[in-house]
């Protein structure tokens, strides 16, 4: 399945400054295994847990697509991309 744009939507739990877990789904060019794919419910960026009030990286697709590229097997055992501020 993929996206209107032709993306993949990934499961990503980012650290951020202030020490929140904030689960995002995020949209990147590669392909995405199964393990790794968002909720079909799941909104694009924050969709539940952690608050707002935090900026996400700007570069976060970047980040997650060297994550996958370099720690794959981690990602997929996990279940999940996880990045830290
Ligand atoms: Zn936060």
């Amino acid at each position: 399945m993929t996206g209107p744009d032709g993306g993949h939507r990934v499961r990503v739990k980012w650290t951020c400054v202030r020490g929140h877990e904030h689960d995002l789904c995020v949209r990147i060019r590669r392909e995405v295994p199964r393990e790794l794919r968002c909720a079909e419910a799941q909104e694009d960026g924050y969709g539940f847990g952690g608050g707002g009030g935090c900026t996400l990286p700007t570069d976060l697709t970047g980040r997650v697509e060297r994550e996958l590229r370099d720690r794959f097997q981690d990602a997929k055992r996990r279940g999940f991309v996880a990045l830290a501020a």
